[in-house]
């Protein structure tokens, strides 16, 4: 992969992908971080004297809806960088290229939502040979966009030669290869949240890979109920029973990873901060209720082999952390990962909202930024954003 030292970008126009995708509220950014971990990328090229055109999408827009215009995002990066920054109207087009073409070494112009562009999600080649068309150079670094080959992502790639990662899809790239191909032993995974199906590819990679697999979340109630046990009425899809079953097999073979699920829980009534609750010393979960943390005894459990791990790496809560009675298990596997002396990866937009939410996001080596990016890189699969910039 090539990175920024390859590139020549003195008095250049360089077109940086970034993933600008925020969250707004009322017409303003309600959150900054992903505007943030794009800076160094954009400082270093300013630095180095490029001419900066930066691309991104937001929100998913039918049509070209003016509630997801990035204009606020360029303004919000115009506080955060001190740069010049110049918001385009459009996204390609004359008018456009002329903006580009009169940048000043250092100066930002951020182009409108690439999405009002039809051809951006088709990968269409006219889009991405005008995008090419405002730049000498291509930088990607929206890792949260790379397992998509879109005209942004993989199709400029064809009509500009010129390009390179970005220090941050690089940091993420070499950190999530890094744990796989060499990771520091015992290699722990935890994996929760919801759905066996959507992480089937991840829980098969780490069999082969980790040496412990902590099962929790919903995740857990397929698992439980492919070994005989009662769910009650836990989240538990009739799909998911078939992969879950096979995976229980396949953790079975010789040099598979453990793989360990809860012996205790915490049940409601309903999903609901109200809800009514009672812990279980078990996993038979009564008709009525629903398991929607782990329990105490395996919480403590899973920390302990959290804090012997040479490497963890954690996507999906341990329960329903939103609803704070159920959020004990989540934030005893957040602390645990946080104080473990070994590198610690976490990934997933709600593991990284329940550590935001516990105050720990800065206590982990890396909390990756692209949810399906992450998973489809550790599941093995070539990302076409990544591959593009070999
Ligand atoms: P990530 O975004 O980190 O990949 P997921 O999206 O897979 O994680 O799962 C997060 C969701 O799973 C949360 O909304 C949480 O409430 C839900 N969840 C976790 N455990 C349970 C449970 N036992 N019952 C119902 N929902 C659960
Ligand atoms: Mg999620």
């Amino acid at each position: 992969m090539r990175t920024l030292d390859d590139l020549e970008v003195q008095g250049r126009r360089v077109l940086v992908r970034v993933d600008f995708n925020v969250p707004l509220h009322d017409g303003e950014v309600a959150d900054d971080t992903r505007i943030r971990a794009a800076l160094p990328t954009i400082e270093e090229l300013r630095e180095r004297g490029a001419r900066i055109v930066l691309a991104s999408h937001l929100g998913r827009p039918k049509d070209r809806e003016p509630e997801l215009s990035l204009r606020p995002v360029a303004d919000r990066l115009a506080e955060l960088s001190g740069a010049d920054v110049t918001f385009a109207p459009g996204v390609v087009g004359d008018d456009v290229r002329a903006l580009a073409d009169n940048l000043a070494p250092g100066d930002i112009l951020v182009l409108e939502n690439l999405r009002y562009e039809p051809g951006e999600t088709r990968n269409d080649d006219r889009l991405a040979r005008a995008l090419a068309g405002l730049a000498d150079a291509y930088v990607d670094d929206a890792f949260g966009a790379a397992h998509r080959a879109h005209a942004s992502t993989e199709g400029v790639t064809h009509h500009l030669r010129d390009r390179a990662a970005g220090l941050l899809l690089q940091r993420e790239v070499e950190t999530l290869t890094g744990i796989l191909s060499e990771p520091a032993r015992p290699l722990v995974a935890v994996v929760g949240g919801a759905k066996v199906t959507d992480k089937l590819g991840v829980l098969d990679r780490f069999l082969e890979l980790a040496d412990t697999i902590l099962v929790g979340g919903a995740m857990c109630f397929p698992f439980l109920r492919a070994q005989g046990h009662e769910v009650g009425d836990s989240l538990c899809a009739a799909e998911d029973l078939e992969p879950a079953r096979r995976v229980l097999e396949a953790a079975r073979e010789d040099g598979r990873a453990r793989l360990e699920l809860p012996s205790d829980l915490v049940l409601g009534d309903r999903f609901a901060a109200e809800a009514e609750k009672r812990a279980l010393d078990g996993v038979d979960v009564p008709d009525g209720w629903m398991g929607l943390d782990i329990g105490p005894k395996t919480a403590e459990r899973y920390a302990e082999v959290i804090a012997r791990a040479g490497t963890v790496f954690w996507n999906g809560p341990m329960g329903a952390f939103e609803l704070e009675p159920f959020a004990a298990g989540t934030r005893a596997v957040a602390e645990a990962v946080a104080a473990a002396p070994g590198t610690t990866v976490v990934g997933g937009g709600d593991s990284a909202a329940a550590l935001e939410q516990f105050g720990l996001a800065d206590r982990v080596t890396h909390l990756s930024t692209g949810g399906g990016a992450s998973l489809e890189l550790i599941e093995g699969k070539v990302l076409p954003g990544v591959e593009a910039l070999a």
